[in-house]
């Protein structure tokens, strides 16, 4: 399934290209002209407390706002921003602009505010990492944000000495670490000593099969299990019918997320909609009252 949506990522950008320019042109090239053209944006979906359904934070994910064409998705663009690198200057651009819009509210923001960017295998070998996690931190008032990155697998990740430093150095400055889509990707048990993890998300597909079979019930369970030993946070990705959250609320899976909480919002509709959320809780809170 990799290949195939990276050549299915590639096709797409190519034929953009050949839309956009006229002529055949290089997928790096495209990707380039649309970063400078500031084309990439960052939509926000809430992450929740499974508890009381509270927003802890969000995920940033990335969408290409296309002239003429529209939004598009990540799946479509972001293999073949990762084979040519741009993968890199497209993900720091994309914390600068979250900490742009959000960092103004930061006191109204949820306590410890868990913000999470996907990052990709190349950004474990790139020591810039550091940096563009320092200055992201350092645009927020001390103690007002969690920096959380999944660490996506589309590609293996060789675990080398350079990236085991590099995430000592991470979780130094306090930056946390999930492993995404966990369960389906090629992520091995021993990345979780290796990466210094804190968080593994379920992928979407356990979530899915909820009550289909009693095989994933038990995959889930062990997960449970497995992530109080390890002493790792848990996040369920995908959530969308009350069932599936009142299953994943008593296995005791900690954060939720999916679009029975919320679908990605551009980033500036973020604030409105945490308290228009605020005010809904609220309001549920006096009627029972
Ligand atoms: P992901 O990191 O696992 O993100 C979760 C995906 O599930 C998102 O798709 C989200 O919109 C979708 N989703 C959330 N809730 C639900 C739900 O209830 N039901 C269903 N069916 N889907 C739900 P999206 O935004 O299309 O992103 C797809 C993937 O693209 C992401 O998967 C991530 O791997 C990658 N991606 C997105 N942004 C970035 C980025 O900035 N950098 C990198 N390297 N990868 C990114
Ligand atoms: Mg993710
Ligand atoms: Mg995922
Ligand atoms: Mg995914």
């Amino acid at each position: 399934p990799f290949l195939a949506l990276t050549a299915a990522g590639g096709l797409f950008v190519g034929l953009i290209c050949y839309r956009l320019l006229g002529r055949p042109s290089s997928p790096r090239t495209i990707l380039r002209r649309a970063l400078e053209a500031k084309q990439f944006e960052p939509f926000l979906q809430p992450i929740v407390d499974a508890c009381d359904g509270r927003w802890v934070g969000a995920e940033v994910l990335m969408r290409w706002r296309l002239p003429g064409e529209g939004l598009i998705r990540p799946d479509l663009f972001i293999p073949m921003a990762e084979r040519t690198g741009l993968i890199l200057p497209m993900t720091r651009d994309l914390m600068q602009q979250v900490a742009a819009v959000l960092a103004p509210h930061a006191a109204d923001l949820p306590p410890h505010c868990h913000l999470g960017f996907n990052i990709s295998a190349a950004h474990c070998r790139d020591p810039q990492l550091l940096d563009d996690c320092r200055s992201f931190l350092a645009a927020f008032p001390p103690g007002s944000i969690e920096l959380w990155l999944e660490l996506t697998e589309r590609e293996l990740i060789e675990p080398t000495e350079e990236s085991d430093q590099l995430f000592q150095q991470l979780s130094a400055i306090g930056v946390k670490v999930a492993i995404d889509d966990f369960g389906i990707g090629h992520a091995s048990l021993n990345y979780l000593q290796r990466f210094k993890v804190d968080a593994l998300k379920i992928d979407q597909s356990f979530v899915q099969h909820i009550g289909a079979d009693t095989l994933s019930g038990h995959l889930l369970d062990t997960l449970v299990e497995l992530a109080t030993r390890l002493d790792i946070d848990l996040v369920a990705e995908g959530v969308e019918t009350k069932a599936q959250l009142d299953y994943l609320q008593a296995l005791g899976i900690p954060y939720l997320q999916g679009y029975l909480f919320g679908r990605p919002m551009p980033a500036h509709e973020f604030m409105p909609a945490l308290h228009q959320h605020r005010n809904a809780v609220g309001d549920t809170i006096d009627h029972q009252q």
